[in-house]
């Protein structure tokens, strides 16, 4: 069973992409190595990077759900913003991780091939650290919104920058952790203020990157939605009840006017 398979964006960046498709970043230093999240915890990740590399290496979650910090129990270091200890704990249920992993994923997944959920020390991340792998540096930036500690890494030197679930074609804003619209706009904006230190967004679902444009376009979207102004199509997210800022199209996984960047948001999200 090959539960992974990898591909290298830049001098230090990897992404390792799990066989259900959700894919997690590899930063490799000369001094040091960086796994950003942990796919679902389905098979060895860490056997498998360390064929990529023998440095020492820590683990840094972008968010506490289940498919990016189910493989951290491998490893020994672990950080993320506490702000998402609540998330955490709530997507570490053995029962509901396996569920739900069974819910998304496009492939037959077996519920002896989780690696249980990781039960140590998780050390905290603040918006603006910056982690030094020794010839690149990361730089957590704080986005919450679709999570309440959701941090989007800056691999500063090779100018790219990891919006993971934090921004993207499909936004969620679903469930009684997510901020509201208004309240995520902001960190968008916050986002923003680091628009001319990178030149490639990456994201861990779908397919995986996004043009420049995305961040304005979701932008554009919280303004719809705080008007009153958006498409608000009814959509089905599992049994949870949302609304689509733009009309999708047909596959359901962008827009029907073909632009980049949509949120799917719960009703109560919309203020
Ligand atoms: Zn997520
Ligand atoms: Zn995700």
């Amino acid at each position: 069973m090959i539960y992974f398979t990898h591909e290298k964006l830049s001098e230090h960046l990897y992404r390792i992409i799990d066989f259900t498709g959700v894919c997690c970043y590899l930063v490799v230093g000369n001094k040091k190595a960086y796994l950003l999240d942990t796919c679902n915890g389905i098979g060895n990740i860490k056997e498998y990077i360390e064929k990529i590399t023998n440095l020492p290496i820590s683990v840094i979650l972008t968010h506490g759900h289940l498919d990016h910090m189910g493989g951290a129990a491998l490893f020994d270091d672990i950080y993320m913003n506490h702000d998402d200890m609540v998330v955490f704990k709530n997507h570490g249920n053995m029962t509901f991780r396996i569920q739900d992993t069974k819910k998304h994923s496009p492939v037959e997944v077996k519920e002896e091939d989780f690696i249980p959920t990781y039960k140590g020390e998780i050390k905290d991340i603040k918006d603006g650290d910056i982690f030094d792998a020794g010839d690149i540096h990361i730089q957590m930036i704080l986005v919450k919104g679709h999570t309440p500690g959701m941090m989007c890494p800056l691999i500063q030197e090779d100018r790219m920058i990891i919006f993971g679930d934090a921004c993207g074609v499909g936004v969620l804003l679903f469930d009684e952790y997510s901020s509201t619209v208004s309240e995520y706009k902001k960190s968008l904006l916050h986002l923003k203020e680091f628009e001319d230190k990178y030149d490639y967004i990456f994201r861990n679902h779908g397919t995986f990157e996004s043009s420049k444009e995305l961040l304005d376009n979701v932008i554009g979207c919280c303004t719809l939605i705080l008007e009153g102004k958006d498409d608000h199509i009814p959509v089905k997210f599992h049994d949870i009840e949302l609304y689509s800022c733009h009309k999708q199209n047909e596959n359901g996984h962008g827009r029907l006017d073909g632009k980049e960047g949509n949120i799917l948001y719960a009703q109560d999200k919309a203020q």
